[in-house]
């Protein structure tokens, strides 16, 4: 699999553990980014989530065990019912775009992370050390 560059369009596919739920997009990557909000933290039950970001419009993401939980006002988080998996992020701030985890990606794993988002709610026991933008606010 070819490296993916951001801004530029590629199709991109991506599976839950069980693979009961499975996501394809053709969009462009507007961005990537890990995560450090106590919320994603909670979801994941992980310390940092690195999500890329596509169009809405551009992806297909379904299976029959595809669910969602509210995390908060306007926002949903898609997840596998059977095998617990994480899939999306979605918020009525950005209704044009999905966040996907670039963990869950078929091939690859290759999108570049572009930055550190919520910063300052990283967890104090796990060292990042790179030059990527640090910032207190999200995508
Ligand atoms: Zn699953």
């Amino acid at each position: 699999m070819p490296d993916v560059h951001i801004g530029k369009p590629m199709a991109l596919s991506g599976h839950c553990l069980c693979g009961g739920v499975r996501f394809r997009t053709v969009g462009l990557v507007r961005t990537s980014g890990h995560c450090h909000c106590e919320s994603c933290r909670r979801a994941a039950s992980s310390p940092v989530t690195t999500f890329f970001t596509v169009s809405r419009e551009a992806t297909e993401l379904g299976g029959e065990s595809l669910s969602f939980y509210a995390s908060s006002p306007g926002v949903r988080r898609g997840f596998c019912g059977t095998c617990g998996s994480p899939m999306s992020f979605e918020t009525e701030r950005r209704p044009d775009d999905i966040d996907l985890y670039v963990a869950s990606l078929d091939a690859g794993l290759s999108v570049p992370i572009r930055e550190h988002w919520h910063w300052d709610e990283r967890v104090d026991w796990l060292t990042i050390v790179d030059d990527l933008p640090k910032s207190e606010g999200g995508a």
